[in-house]
């Protein structure tokens, strides 16, 4: 399909020198978003709720005798809804980690910056936690403006010590419940039952977390998405014109203005897509780095067109290339291949997730020992068995030689395992002279769980090189 040209004289690309949140002089331009409103901000909302009670909760919440989400890292055991995950499951992480890579850049390529306007955390505490309670205390965008005019005065004093006083006290709650993830909630209760002077290392560090957090919800705010946020830096290079992302409809829009005149695009020039937008942006001008695709533009200009009887959409979730051509549809087939590429990706991920082994053994020969006699008619071989149960429940194990005929001896305790414990044992393999049919003879073992199998393991007997069956 053809592309259509941009009006002329539509862009004016200046903007692109500098961010829209600095001025000339490189002073920061304070960003007073009118309050969304909108079919999409309520989605968000339930979405962005949903998350942040997830989050503030799952300390609390307990699955398998285990805290939802624990990771300890100074006994290196991170559970993860039920599953407990060792040092040993380091190649499923990897695995995860390259699944990961692998998403989030297929992932942005198609559909742009939607986890940064849906599921960020940036955005979810920025958008629907500190943000709401400013509208609250301080009220929407033009009684913002005015009480940061005034001069300091009762009024504002007291607004600005409530403000920064429940900021700072969702800021030390968010840093609790982070280190209720890391050391546990009942170690976090206990630390908080105890005098501030007893833990007081625990006690500044929430203290330097408590404080980082307010900083960046309370004065940094959009800055980390526009100049700290990796992602937000790399959208340049996953991004291209069929990705999409929340863009204007300058074929429809422009050229913009107010009034009947027939040669005008639907856009009005309000300017409320740009008074709702978190980062300050038009995003008239086309996609930019500051858009966190928040959709907040899309909300406003919807209200707009309805008000002035046209159809929605003039800011929506679109491709580059169909405003270009004029396309109601945004999904091409590399967006649907990708789609089925993530899908697959997924799968292949939560099926390794899901049938890890609930008790890893590992069985080697104990190092610098050769074989043994054993009685008249057999040798013996000597290996270290290791057993992890990483199930959510105390197990009974138990070991048998499947091949060749033979016999294994635990040497010392029996092989009952806890909930995440490790185990380290000897075994004595012991063959009769008559089934060792090399200097390597190969051994399988079978492990089993409650008296079923659950695994198969292969080993090598080691026996004299020529063997005189017949002494
Ligand atoms: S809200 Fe819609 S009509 Fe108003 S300026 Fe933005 S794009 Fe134009
Ligand atoms: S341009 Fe629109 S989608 Fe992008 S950040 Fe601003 S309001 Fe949100």
């Amino acid at each position: 399909m053809e592309s259509n040209p941009k009006p002329e004289n539509y862009q004016d690309l200046t903007f692109r020198d500098r961010m829209a949140t600095v001025d000339k002089e490189g002073k920061r331009i304070w960003v007073f978003p009118k309050k969304p409103k909108g079919k999409l901000t309520n989605y968000r909302r339930v979405v962005a709720y949903f998350l942040l009670a997830f989050f503030y909760l799952a300390p609390h919440l307990k699955l398998n005798g285990d805290q939802l989400i624990y990771l300890d890292f100074l006994d290196r055991r991170f559970v993860l809804f039920g599953q407990s995950f060792y040092p040993q499951d380091f190649h499923l992480l990897v695995l995860a980690f390259i699944s990961l890579l692998v998403f989030i850049i297929l992932f942005t390529v198609v559909y742009g910056r939607i986890f940064c306007g849906w599921a960020c955390p940036q955005t979810i505490f920025m958008e629907f936690l500190y943000r709401p309670i400013e509208y609250l205390i301080d009220g929407d965008r033009n009684k913002q403006k005015e009480l940061a005019r005034q001069q300091m005065n009762p009024t504002k004093l007291f607004k600005r010590i409530l403000k920064h006083g429940i900021f700072f006290l969702i800021s030390f709650i968010t840093s609790i419940t982070f280190l209720s993830y890391v050391i546990g909630w009942p170690a976090v209760s206990e630390l908080m039952a105890g005098w501030p002077a007893d833990n007081f290392g625990s006690l500044v560090g929430v203290l330097i977390f408590s404080g980082t957090h307010y900083f960046i919800f309370a004065w940094f705010r959009e800055q980390v998405c526009s100049l700290v946020c990796p992602y937000g830096r790399l959208q340049g290079v996953m991004l291209d014109h069929n990705s999409i992302v929340v863009a204007y409809d300058y074929l429809r829009g422009e050229p913009r203005g107010r009034g009947k005149n027939e040669d005008k695009g639907d856009c009005i020039d309000c300017k409320r897509c740009v008074d709702v937008c978190p980062t300050g942006i038009d995003i008239r001008n086309g996609t930019q780095l500051e858009c966190i695709n928040c959709t907040a533009c899309i909300d406003a200009c919807n209200t707009v067109m309805y008000t002035i009887d046209k159809p929605k959409g003039l800011i929506r979730y679109a491709s580059e290339r169909s405003i270009s051509e004029a396309r109601k549809h945004v999904l091409n087939a590399r967006a649907i291949a990708y789609s089925i590429v993530l899908v697959i990706l997924l799968g292949v991920a939560s099926y390794a997730f899901m049938n890890r082994d609930e008790v890893e053994t590992t069985i080697v020969r104990t190092q610098g020992t050769l074989f043994q006699a054993y009685g008249e008619n057999a040798l013996s071989n000597l290996y270290d068995l290791q057993m992890i149960n990483k199930s959510a429940n105390n197990v009974s194990m138990e070991l048998k030689l499947l091949e060749p005929t033979g016999e294994i001896k635990v040497l010392g305790d029996s092989l009952k395992l806890d909930k995440g414990e490790v185990i380290k044992r000897n075994l004595l393999i012991i063959l009769p002279k008559e089934e060792i049919t090399s200097s390597n003879t190969h051994i399988m073992i079978g492990i089993y769980k409650g008296g079923e199998e659950i695994e198969k393991i292969s080993s090598s007997f080691v026996g004299p090189n020529s063997l005189d069956k017949n002494e």
